[in-house]
């Protein structure tokens, strides 16, 4: 598939209901709450610094109104886009890109099927809505958590701690594990694959979407 195709399926995936069910009966002030989701790794209490706790908290401080100007409707969308993802990592750095390398190990010609991202002892995020297909560990991938976001998997491999369990039910920023170097690897980073349709895609694809998300710059891309 192509990468308009993928960013597509991606729209999709994201305008779908959960979108709409945050704010269906709240009004969204904007002018009034500067809606900044820092890094959430930043503070201690987890349930509060994901995305929803904040949306949680601001929504509980908003009177209810039926209308809003076509301004604050806008206001109200791209704040809804915004906490629809987030970022896998507090820092982004791909150590190795997706597709063909020397292998680390043999140092023969290998396709890489991930990125492997920079971390060290890092919360790893559900980076949209989604759920736990899989927990487990092997000799390759150690520790590793899959998440489903509708036709696309994510896998994050070389955890060192796991704090989801199959079948969970996960949101944009939730922390689902502590990167590590479990199984086949040659130091900590975070080794990050995603598929569609059971099919590997750059992560950097879904990277890239999240950060024109998260700077508004796709909001009237019309695609
Ligand atoms: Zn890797």
């Amino acid at each position: 598939m192509s990468k308009s195709g993928i960013v597509i399926a991606l729209l999709l995936l994201l305008s779908g209901n959960h979108m709409k069910a945050q704010f269906n009966t709240v009004s969204f002030p904007c002018n009034r709450y500067k809606v900044a989701v820092e890094n959430p790794a930043k503070t201690t209490n987890e349930k509060e610094a994901t995305p929803e706790g904040v949306t949680s908290r601001i929504l509980k401080s908003v009177p209810d109104k039926s209308s809003l100007p076509k301004t604050d409707k806008n206001k109200k969308e791209q704040v809804t886009r915004y906490l629809s993802v987030c970022y896998p990592l507090s820092h982004i750095k791909i150590n190795s890109p997706y597709g063909y390398r020397k292998d680390p190990f043999t140092g023969k010609r290998k396709f890489h099927n991930g990125i492997d991202l920079y971390a060290r002892s890092a919360k790893v995020f559900a980076m949209m809505k989604g759920k736990v297909l899989r927990v487990g560990q092997d000799k390759v991938s150690g520790k590793y958590v899959t998440l489903q976001h509708g036709n696309f998997t994510v896998s994050y491999c070389h955890l060192s701690q796991i704090f989801v369990s199959q079948g969970q039910a996960v949101l944009p920023g939730n922390v689902v594990g502590i990167t590590g170097n479990t199984g086949r690897s040659t130091g900590e980073h975070l080794h990050m694959t995603i598929r569609h349709n059971g099919e590997y895609i750059n992560p950097r694809i879904f990277l890239d979407y999240i950060s024109s998300v998260k700077s508004g710059t796709y909001a009237n891309r019309n695609i």
